[in-house]
């Protein structure tokens, strides 16, 4: 079992780099774009895996030699992750300079050094500038894979010291064929990667028991309001959601039946809700969905700095009951 695979859809970005690496020509620095959900990541780390091996089988890392046998066990001294310390923190100037100072030294295993950054626009600003000085004089045999959602947030300097790839989606029928074995019977992955937007990876996530738990939940206390139950009531439920979460999924759920108003069934993407979506057309209308909505991103951008989290649920859950009873 190899530890880091491309996935189906990267392929035609795999055959280019292993033509790159064949003919000796692959930029030292490579950035790797895309909506999120999509396996940058293991794309990164698939080449790494590659690039690391000494003894490479086709296309393929050998699996058995020396270096293989160390990044399967976790750890590879010719490796380095940079990420931020924890989610959502950035990735600072001292991880660059670590970092630069072993890149500089020989490597352990005679062969490449692999640096993959991530998310790269976790870097601060000195981070980013460090790291520009680091690309700007490289060290040879040394491989730089930053990856990147949001590579507008990059400086433009940096981007452009990196080679950028960029990252699509897979079509329906491969997305479907990649996640189908890892779902039960009862899930199906056309659903479920409608749901996620065509990113198979965020669709395997929208399947795993807690999510399905509380796309569930959240169906219940919607269903609730729309009976006119009492919202404070309600909110007590949805404690157990991460409040960005619980916005995310109500943004969609609003965005859902709007679609579902507007361009019939076709349109929606997660389809398991259809009856509610109808109901919620039904009582707020094109307009009211639309008022709602914006509302909630509101929220969102307010979500630091309104750290109650009890008080925050029963408004929102108020406010959406005032628009289901008043509209
Ligand atoms: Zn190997």
């Amino acid at each position: 079992m190899k530890p880091f695979q491309s996935m189906p859809w990267h392929a035609l970005i795999w055959r280019q780099w292993q033509q790159q690496i064949q003919e000796k020509r692959l930029p030292h620095a490579l950035l790797l774009t895309g909506l999120s959900g999509l396996g940058k990541r293991t794309l990164g780390r698939a080449l790494a895996y590659f690039l690391l091996c000494t003894n490479h089988q086709g296309l393929q890392a050998c699996g058995k030699c020396r270096s293989c046998r160390f990044i399967e066990a976790g750890f590879h001294p010719d490796l380095h992750l940079l990420e931020p310390e924890a989610e959502g923190k950035a990735i600072r100037v001292d991880q660059i300079r670590d970092m630069a100072s072993q890149v500089q030294k020989s490597s352990q295993q005679g062969g490449y050094k692999v640096v993959i950054i991530w998310p790269a626009e976790a870097l601060n600003i000195n981070a980013a500038n460090a790291l520009l000085k680091t690309l700007e004089e490289p060290e040879p045999n040394t491989q730089f894979i930053l990856v990147s959602d949001r590579p507008s947030s990059l400086p433009a300097t940096l981007r452009s010291r990196c080679q950028i790839w960029a990252v699509k989606p897979p079509s329906l029928e491969q997305g479907k064929a990649w996640l189908k074995p890892q779902l039960t019977n009862e899930q199906n992955p056309e659903v479920l990667l409608k749901a996620a937007g065509g990113r198979p990876l965020h669709a395997l996530k929208l399947a795993t028991p807690a999510a399905e738990e509380r796309r569930y939940l959240l169906a219940q206390v919607m269903e609730a309001l729309i009976r006119g139950a009492d919202p404070i009531e309600q909110a007590s439920k949805l404690k157990v959601f991460p409040l960005a979460s619980l916005l995310t999924n109500l943004q969609s759920w609003l965005a859902d039946s709007l679609r579902y108003g507007v361009l019939g069934e076709a349109g929606v993407q997660d389809s398991r809700q259809l009856p509610l979506y109808r109901q919620f057309f039904q009582l707020l209308g094109q307009q009211g969905l639309l008022h709602l909505e914006q509302e909630l991103q509101g929220m969102h951008q307010q979500l630091h700095t309104n750290p109650n989290v009890d008080l925050f649920l029963e408004s929102l859950l108020i406010r959406l009951m005032q628009a289901l009873s008043h509209e």
